[in-house]
């Protein structure tokens, strides 16, 4: 029994690292997902044969009865959630799987404190860690779903916060490693160690602004994935330790790959306070002016075009115009345009955010591009249709060295003959700057719901026919 429980781990882990493979692409991914999901239930499934899961009725009806709860609860959310709530979903079922990784750790080390269990040195320290790193990861992912869910609006800094924070982090380490290295430690220390750090989580997610979520929800990913790997070692169950592993190394290589795409070290997203959530911009002394378009002006104009770049950003997301714009696209295909889509990194509020949503919409992946594959062709683009997009086409990242974005890489929608940007008004980007590419020669800007603007394109064309 105990190899075909190993086996069955095993081939569960191989799920796991082949589905996220296929993940790397929109192409494969709903398959990646498929895969991956196989594999998680075969690893719960087997679990039940692990010895002593039948000893006592009331254990197996809990974990049924938790399973199906939490099954439950994970269906109707998830069939229910917006697109534009999906970060926050993200946090919290992330912070569900630190929080598990760390309850795991609370009754092995419960037990060793009653004397009921004995681990080796370095189980027993290995147990310490995960929960540490899951509980921090557990209230601080409720921290930022609160504060994506709008359930709380301020970022909290108490009087010398970094101080407390550094504090109360020393007080957390000596206890962890008074139980760590620790014969039978006191249930109180353990429950001061998880209290601290529970706070810690806490406290260290509450400066931070609402805007910089996605990516602090990326890191604590990072570290359910570490917790459940670390717990893994504790119950000697391989299938734990490479899906926390690998789920461990995708948060981090994500969370690099958003600060590095927005050219700001993580030090400083973790640290500063950073960006608007979305308020009108300061007053900035800018040349030129910003010249309005009617809708069915602009559509007449890329009606005519031989090739147009559409630029999709937040706003997009916030108006659910994707499947205006994959209608746009078809009626400029069907007259012969050129359309290809152009995807900043960071563009929106999570990564691959304008993805799904155009692949939602049916958009055909050979014409979505990257920000290096699609850069070059902006100079011969006759229009670059931005919509809902600001601080991933502002030039003054290019040209600006004291801007606060200055180096991240934009697209350079500029460079195209005619740029139309839609927006509803004078709202600001994330970064809460002005935007230059507003106020240039080329630019006409198309004020309206993203949704509705498009639908002005849309009837603009057909007006044609
Ligand atoms: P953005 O800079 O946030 O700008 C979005 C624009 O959309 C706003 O200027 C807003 O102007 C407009 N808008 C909002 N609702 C709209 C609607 N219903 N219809 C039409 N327009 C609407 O967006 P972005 O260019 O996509 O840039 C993303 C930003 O988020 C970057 O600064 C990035 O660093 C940051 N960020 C991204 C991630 C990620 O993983 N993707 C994570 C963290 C931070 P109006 O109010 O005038 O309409």
């Amino acid at each position: 029994m105990e190899t075909f429980i190993q086996v069955v781990y095993f081939l569960a882990a191989v799920l796991f690292i082949l589905g996220l493979k296929k993940m790397s692409s929109p192409v494969t991914a709903t398959g990646g997902i498929v895969w991956a999901g196989i594999g998680m239930a075969a690893a719960s499934a087997v679990a039940f044969f692990e010895p002593g899961v039948f000893d006592n009725g009331t254990n197996v009806f809990l974990i049924i009865l938790a399973i199906t709860m939490g099954s439950a609860i994970a269906y109707i959310t998830a069939k229910r959630v917006q697109m534009t709530d999906m970060p926050q979903m993200i946090a919290i079922y992330n912070g569900m799987g630190g929080g598990a990784a760390a309850a795991i750790a609370g009754v092995e080390l419960v037990k060793m404190s009653g004397g009921q269990h004995a681990m080796d040195g370095t189980t027993q320290v290995l147990a310490v860690i995960g929960a540490l790193i899951g509980a921090i990861s557990f209230s601080g992912s409720a921290i930022a779903f609160a504060k994506l869910q709008g359930l709380m609006n301020k970022t909290l800094r108490l009087p010398m916060h970094m101080i407390l924070n550094l504090v109360l982090f020393a007080l957390t380490l000596i206890a962890g490693a008074i139980i760590g290295f620790g014969d039978s430690p006191s249930i109180l220390l353990i429950m001061a160690f998880f209290a601290m750090a529970l706070v810690f989580g806490v406290l260290f997610t509450t400066p931070i602004g609402g805007a910089d979520m996605p990516v602090v929800i990326s890191l604590f990913n990072a570290f359910t994935g570490l917790a459940v790997a670390f717990e893994g070692f504790v119950l000697q169950n391989a299938a734990m330790i490479i899906a926390g592993t690998v789920v461990g190394s995708a948060g981090t290589l994500l969370t690099q790959l958003m600060a590095k795409a927005m050219n700001r070290p993580i030090s400083n997203i973790l640290f500063a306070s950073f960006g608007s959530d979305g308020g009108d911009v300061q007053d900035e002394d800018i040349e030129g002016s910003m010249k309005e378009v009617q809708g069915t002006d602009a559509g007449i104009m890329m009606a005519y075009a031989e090739k147009v770049i559409i630029v999709p950003g937040y706003g997009m997301a916030v108006a659910q115009a994707q499947h205006k714009v994959a209608e746009l696209a078809q009626l400029l295909e069907k007259r012969g345009v050129t359309v290809k889509f152009a995807i900043h990194p960071v563009a929106g509020r999570m990564p691959g955010h304008m993805n799904v949503l155009l692949a939602e919409a049916g958009i055909d992946y050979d014409n979505i591009l990257d920000l290096d594959e699609v850069n070059p062709e902006f100079p011969t683009a006759d229009v670059a249709l931005v919509i809902g997009a600001n601080d991933v086409v502002n030039p003054v990242a290019r040209t600006n060295p004291d801007s606060p974005i200055y180096g991240m890489p934009i697209l350079d929608a500029d460079m195209a003959r005619h740029c139309i940007v839609i927006k509803r008004g004078k709202g600001s980007g994330f970064s809460g700057i002005e935007n230059h590419l507003f106020y240039a020669d080329n630019t006409s800007m198309l004020y309206g719901d993203g949704q509705k603007a498009v639908g002005e394109l849309v009837s603009g064309i057909k007006a044609l026919d």
